[in-house]
């Protein structure tokens, strides 16, 4: 079928919507039509080509939510109309998958950013002319995409499908680094640097398990406003000073978890000083340069520095529930939002390169 799709290519500084062909859907495959997709930093750092070597030209996109339209051979969890949050690819038998922690598929990589499916091959094209996809096995930046069963994940047909595609990545990873990850739990003390979308999905996260101080450190007043409003017991001008050493100051012994959503070298310090003794200092994203923690301080401190890709959540559980959590009020998903006609993409792209919307979603439709 002919679609429509926004293309990174070299040259261009934002995806431009051309028409290209999409496969139908192969065994295991569902044919996805897209309502709404949002946008995530990782698409911007692929489209400038700072991802881990995705070929081009590529259509990205890996926040989406939409109807099935058609199911390959051999589905037999979904059915046509049955709406859907897609998230990441993995292969569902390495023993991360068989452990249900599918972010650290031993694939992850080449499935999410490899361009094409594990064979080679890719569902999109353009007069003949191969365009990669497959984007965490979506590529979501279209009108139609081709998921594997596993990557859609069902969610209840009056959910505001025009909202959830978020669940996908950016909101599962600052939900799930708090109630998966870090397991903060009520009277626990956090610090959230940096509220973007994952930051302000953490807050609310840590809101929702009653966490007692969660501490929202950014150099954004509307940022910082608006954690408060969505959790936040705390906040700090990180333009101010040394927000590590604030966060001390605030709580006295330092806080139990820190959560560091942003690639800045002194942010990881920060984030690390900030701790008690025995504290977990996690982190979404790898520093840009160079960085060397602390070794003595979490040694003498019992501290830990923790990785966290996807929030270690499994999606076909995780999602569900966010969105239970989104109906009944306690998760206001939608505070972080803005949309975005799909024709306006460079504009959304760049709001969110300059910090301001936190989370552009795309619509479709
Ligand atoms: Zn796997
Ligand atoms: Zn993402």
């Amino acid at each position: 079928m002919r679609i429509e799709a926004a293309v990174s290519r070299d040259a261009s500084p934002y995806p431009v919507i051309e028409t290209l062909e999409l496969e139908s859907p192969r065994a295991g495959e569902v044919l996805v039509r897209i309502v709404a997709s949002g946008i995530c930093h990782t698409d911007l750092r692929v489209h400038s080509g700072r991802g881990p070597g995705t070929p081009r030209p590529v259509v990205l996109g890996h926040e989406g939510a939409g109807i099935v339209e058609e199911v390959g051979a051999g589905v037999t969890s979904l059915v046509r109309g049955d709406h859907v949050v897609l998230s990441g690819s993995s292969c569902g038998v390495c023993p991360s998958c068989a452990r249900n922690f599918p972010s650290y598929c031993q694939e992850m990589l080449p499935r999410n950013f490899g361009g094409s499916r594990m064979d080679g091959t890719t569902a999109l094209s353009q007069k003949g002319e191969r365009i990669f996809g497959q984007f965490f096995g979506q590529s979501s930046f279209a009108r139609y995409a081709i998921a594997s069963e596993r990557t859609a994940v069902k969610v209840p047909p009056d959910a505001p499908l025009e909202l959830l595609g978020p669940l996908g990545c950016g909101i599962l990873t600052g939900a799930g680094a708090v109630i998966n990850s870090l397991a903060v739990r009520a009277g626990a003390t956090l610090a959230v640097f940096g509220t973007g979308g994952v930051g302000l999905a953490a807050v609310m996260a840590a809101r929702l398990v009653g966490a007692v101080r969660i501490i929202a450190v950014d150099v954004r007043p509307e940022r910082l406003a608006l954690a408060r409003e969505l959790g936040a017991t705390d906040t700090i001008d990180a333009a101010a000073g040394d927000a590590g050493q604030a966060v001390r100051k605030l709580t006295g012994y330092g806080v139990d978890f820190s959560l560091n959503t942003t690639p800045v070298p002194q942010v990881f310090t920060q984030a690390l000083d900030c701790l008690t003794m025995r504290g977990t200092a996690a982190f979404v994203t790898s520093p840009v340069g160079e960085w060397q923690p602390a070794m003595f301080a979490m040694l003498a401190g019992g501290r830990k520095l923790q990785g966290v890709l996807g929030g270690d959540a499994a999606p076909q559980f995780f999602i569900p529930l966010l969105v239970d959590y989104h109906r009944q009020g306690r998760f206001p998903l939608e505070r972080l939002i803005r949309f975005y006609p799909f024709a306006d993409i460079a504009r959304a792209f760049r709001d969110m390169e300059h910090g301001e919307t936190i989370k552009p979603v795309l619509q479709m439709e």
